[in-house]
């Protein structure tokens, strides 16, 4: 399990808080590069609506806005990499969502003998975030995207994801991209970075 010796892999984190577009711009990115795509947060849902243990167990944190356990965290990813061994990269939604996970991450690419090549952070005004949720409640059905809720997700990002950027800020991986103007604009800028990344 978990070897990729064959071809390096192209690993990218897309970073942001709730509603700064990474579900939407992560469907365009693994079609241009095939990568395997890990969002905890789908992944979540999933093991919700099949009603798993783990599922269960993750449920009530969900809908206070709050984030699950390291521990679940590591599991669903560790299950889905196990899946699918060969891949031509990973791109990650959602994760990492605290410093520890940043660690996480870090051996989990070593295990892989690979290595993150960029971490892309969507930059949206708040007041932009709150309104797209508030629109995406309406039709998503998701038990988190009530107002109180989101604010509620809002303060856990400043709190405990807002260092994940700091910490790779420090490590000169972090690179911030305008997350406001059109689907495709906010697309172009981040496979520049990435062509940029992987040409390294
Ligand atoms: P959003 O980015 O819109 O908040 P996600 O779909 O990424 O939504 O996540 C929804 C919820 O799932 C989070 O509020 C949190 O409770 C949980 N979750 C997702 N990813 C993680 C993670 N890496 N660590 C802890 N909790 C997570």
């Amino acid at each position: 399990m978990l070897s990729n010796t064959m071809k390096a892999m192209l690993n990218i984190v897309l970073f942001g808080p709730p509603g700064a577009g990474k579900g939407t711009q992560s469907q365009k990115l693994i079609e241009r590069y095939r990568l395997l795509y890990i969002s905890t947060g789908d992944m979540l849902r999933e093991e919700i609506k099949a009603q798993t243990e783990l599922g269960k167990q993750a449920q009530a944190t969900i809908e206070r806005g709050e984030l699950v356990s390291d521990d679940l965290i590591g599991r669903i990813i560790e299950a889905k990499i196990a899946r699918e061994p060969e891949v031509a990269g990973i791109l990650f939604d959602g994760f990492p969502r605290k410093v520890s996970q940043a660690h996480m991450l870090e051996a989990l690419l070593e295990k892989l003998n690979s290595r993150l090549h960029c971490m892309l952070s969507l930059e949206v005004p708040q007041d932009v975030l709150l309104q797209r949720l508030l629109e995406r409640g309406k039709v998503s059905g998701r038990a988190d995207d009530t107002e109180e809720v989101i604010l509620n997700r809002f303060k856990e990002y400043e709190a405990k994801t807002a260092p994940v950027a700091e910490y790779y800020r420090q490590k000169g991986m972090y690179t911030a991209i305008k997350g406001t103007g059109t689907v495709e604009e906010i697309f172009e800028r981040l496979t520049a970075e990435i062509d940029k990344a992987a040409a390294k």
